[in-house]
């Protein structure tokens, strides 16, 4: 049966650190208590439920994807800086912004191990979908991270590090990162623009965070948002009905260029769905039901390819965007 890892450990709650971006943590119980309150997923909970990851993430793994300079920021005494940057707690002014430092009941510097936890959850799942052929981590998806700096509440880019990982160890010999994620994935293909083996494939947004500010500054310099994925499918306001068909098209030039992956990684991000309360993702609005068509189109395209495929949450803000998780795997294991 397909398998799902819950893994308590890995669960990256920003609320304890005074941070209140509102990813929730309820996005990962509600669908878990839905799935469960299935009887017949229920009963053989046993089979798809995974609840404990065996795997750590160390720097070593990190080094294969960062800079030095940035390590030694990220594992000093007083990784702060990097934090507060990667998800954006402090403004111009030095005002804070989503970040309540007076109720968080753990410092900062804690949060460092919750966000290699959760790493180490999706390179679990990679292992998993090689071994099995399928496996959807709940959590995971920080695609925001790059070599040397974090933005986007993403200090780190687990994806990278779950892929880097898998070529050093030489269990796969091409990897694919499939992103639809609201945001553009431009962590990843900045990084991946290192690896000749990882082909990487982003739908997002075409005008929205971090496309948002011009590709070069006053300066000239570039601004490293717009690193280009290999294949890029930008969608503006009201194009919500041609994403299917022209998310299908990406998938089909990924293997008219790029043949059959050993891997593919998947960012099953939820922020797309119309009920997502990030305003930043207000420019694309899938309904429930596109955000489930999107979901089996991609699964049925790798399954009938036979493409291990290791799925993770990525984005998803708001009392409602569990649904469009719960939809996709209740599908899932259902249709064995
Ligand atoms: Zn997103």
């Amino acid at each position: 049966m397909k398998e799902i890892i819950y893994d308590e450990k890995s669960i990256i709650n920003l609320k304890m650190f005074g941070i209140e971006i509102p990813a929730l943590k309820s996005r990962k119980t509600k669908t878990i208590e839905a799935l469960l309150e299935d009887s017949e997923l229920f009963q053989l909970k046993d089979q798809w439920l995974k609840t404990l990851n065996p795997y750590n993430i160390s720097r070593e793994d990190l080094e294969r994807i960062h800079s030095e300079n940035y390590l030694r920021s990220l594992f000093s005494d007083s990784p702060d800086a990097c934090l507060k940057k990667a998800y954006e707690l402090v403004n111009p002014d030095g005002s804070f912004n989503r970040y309540k430092p007076e109720t968080a009941v753990a410092p900062l510097s804690d949060l460092l191990q919750q966000i290699l936890n959760s790493c180490a959850g999706t390179y679990y799942s990679t292992r998993k979908a090689l071994e099995t052929g399928f496996c959807y981590f709940m959590g995971g998806g920080m695609h925001h991270g790059h070599g040397d700096f974090g933005h986007g509440f993403c200090p780190t880019n687990d994806i990278m590090i779950a892929a880097a990982r898998i070529l050093a160890e030489r269990s796969a010999e091409n990897i694919w990162i499939i992103d639809v994620d609201a945001h553009k994935g431009d962590g990843t293909a900045d990084i991946a623009g290192n690896f000749d083996s990882i082909k990487t494939l982003s739908v997002h947004m075409a005008d929205g965070w971090p496309l948002d500010e011009p590709e070069y500054d006053a300066q000239g310099n570039f601004n490293r948002a717009y690193c280009k994925s290999d294949i890029d499918i930008e969608l503006r306001k009201e194009e919500e009905n041609s994403y299917i068909p022209r998310m299908k098209e990406g998938l089909s030039q990924m293997e008219e260029r790029f043949g059959k992956p050993d891997l593919a990684i998947i960012l099953l991000g939820v922020d797309p769905y119309e009920k997502d309360e990030l305003l930043s993702t207000d420019t694309m609005k899938l309904t429930e039901e596109q955000m489930l068509e999107r979901d089996q189109q991609i699964f049925g395209f790798l399954d009938s390819r036979s493409i291990p495929s290791a799925y993770t949450m990525a984005g998803g803000y708001g009392s409602y965007s569990w649904k469009a998780h719960y939809n996709f795997l209740n599908w899932v294991l259902k249709n064995e």
